[in-house]
């Protein structure tokens, strides 16, 4: 009929705007490239904020001792204990709590939050087991992964730009959440000192060098996304400094809010940046990570209810609500082997409220997750290339075969097993067969956490 007609219409329309062939990767990676020199150059100069996050020497796997570890970043934070043994031994024993943050602390007082955190921390501590008692004049040394915009001071300070992620505390913003969470120690008799301020990314990057020398980058892709690596600090214009022994400097490239006009964005993408909370940022973010994925499809579900009668005369109300469809139930949409794809009709029933789906509906609406799912990967993979191009690790010199690896980690990347894979292929696509050869994609289990911990130690007051 003319409405199904139409409702093919909208699909090929929005897959045609969604397209990412090589060409436009290679424009989105070159553009990537220009950003980072461009926010390395100076304060300001880029969408690409490109934090120096004072890291400067990353774990050699010698870190030895006991570490506390903290890392809040989104709903839940977790508490760690991770008993390093050294060169020979590696992680001893590792201990976590995971906690979740009660939604009024979220939204009220900075001491509140803090108060709260210290707490759990405390009863964490309380639990150290009789042989690992600390000798009474060694302080307790703690890693804190805090993943929010945060203008770095030293490895062991910064202050916060601004609360994402559902958080919105007016009293911390600007101040150090080192010292926040300093004085709520202090307050309830906790002594122990931050040693290391890190974000996901730079916890990973410092995880997945422990276990691996020649980890140049971390990606999370998770319910954001983010990327950080290691730059030679003599490029890096806006480092005023004195130039690092090691001659190296963690960049938090914030990459999330890249933009750039090669970016195919429809008018969905528009759409949902416009009525977002933070309209014209993070736009890469927005079309990439876990938060829109699934929401990207309700929207053009949504087009095709209202204007092709996809599902009937009338457009299914739960089908209007913002964020219904969550990227998780897209992805086992899309995963749905079934002849029939029971899974989809399960999940229209469920979620959306949609019954009576015919098997070529169905399988419109798995063609609409692959299309939304491949475009985010494939740019995911560019931006990758992206960075590797900075930093002279996109083709062979001399036969050389030096390995370069990049870590990944987050839910996205974890659990969306067709995201994973075509973001790998597009990787080998776009660097070529033997470039490829080189290049390992190494999946950083949990390595934020500990990550912290290893920069606690190797930033500790007594080493
Ligand atoms: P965060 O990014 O908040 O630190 P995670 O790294 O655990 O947390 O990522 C969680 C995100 O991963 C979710 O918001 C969701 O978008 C995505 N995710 C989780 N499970 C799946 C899944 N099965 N399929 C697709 N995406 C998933
Ligand atoms: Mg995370």
């Amino acid at each position: 009929s003319g409405k199904w007609a139409q409702a093919v219409t909208i699909l090929r329309e929005f897959e045609e705007k969604c397209g990412t062939p090589i060409s436009k990767l290679k424009q989105v990676a070159d553009a990537m490239t220009v950003e980072m020199h461009a926010g390395l150059a100076s304060e300001g100069g880029s969408k690409l904020k490109m934090i120096i996050s004072y890291v400067d020497n990353l774990p050699t796997g010698d870190e030895k001792g006991l570490y506390y570890a903290l890392d809040l970043g989104g709903t839940n934070f977790r508490v760690l204990r991770v008993h390093l043994g050294g060169k020979e031994h590696h992680v001893v024993k590792q201990e976590f709590e995971e906690v979740s943050i009660p939604p009024h602390l979220m939204t009220g007082s900075s001491d509140a939050l803090f108060d709260y955190i210290a707490s759990a921390l405390a009863n964490f501590v309380a639990t150290e087991s009789e042989g690992l008692h600390f000798s009474p004049d060694r302080q307790r040394e703690l890693g804190f992964t805090f993943s929010f915009p945060v203008r770095q001071t030293s490895i062991s300070s910064g202050t916060l730009i601004k609360w994402t992620k559902g958080f919105s505390i007016d009293d911390t913003v600007g101040q150090d959440v080192v010292g926040e969470l300093t004085k709520a120690m202090e307050r309830i008799g906790l002594d122990m000192r931050v040693t290391a301020l890190v974000n996901d990314t730079i916890g990973t990057l410092a995880g997945g060098r422990y276990n691996n020398p020649d980890v140049v980058a971390a990606v999370i892709l998770g319910t954001g996304t983010n990327a950080a690596y290691v730059e030679r600090a003599h490029a890096i214009p806006k480092w005023h400094g004195l130039l690092p022994k090691s001659g190296d400097m963690v960049i938090n490239m914030e990459w999330g809010n890249f933009r750039s006009s090669h970016l195919p964005l429809t008018e969905y993408d528009q759409a949902l940046d416009a009525e977002s909370l933070n309209p014209g940022e993070q736009i890469f973010e927005k079309i990439i990570s876990g938060m829109y994925l699934g929401e990207i499809v309700r929207r053009v579900m949504c087009k095709m209810a209202e204007e092709a009668a996809f599902f009937g005369d009338t457009v299914p109300e739960k089908l209007k609500i913002p964020f219904i469809l969550r990227t998780p139930h897209m992805s086992a949409m899309h995963h749905d082997t079934s002849p029939d794809l029971k899974i989809v009709a399960t999940k229209l029933k469920d979620i959306l409220e949609i019954s009576n789906t015919s098997l070529k509906m169905r399988k419109v609406i798995v063609e609409l997750c692959d299309i939304v799912a491949s475009r985010g990967a494939r740019l995911s993979a560019a931006g990758i290339v992206g960075i590797l191009k900075k930093i002279g690790r996109d083709a062979v010199k001399d036969g050389e075969k030096q390995k370069s690896v990049v870590s990944l980690d987050g839910g996205l990347y974890e659990h969306y097993t067709k995201f994973r894979t075509c973001m790998e292929d597009t990787l080998v696509e776009l660097l070529g067969e033997e470039v490829s050869n080189n290049i390992v994609i190494e999946h950083s289990n949990d390595g934020s956490g500990i990550g912290a911990a290893l920069l606690a130690a190797s930033h500790s007051q007594y080493t």
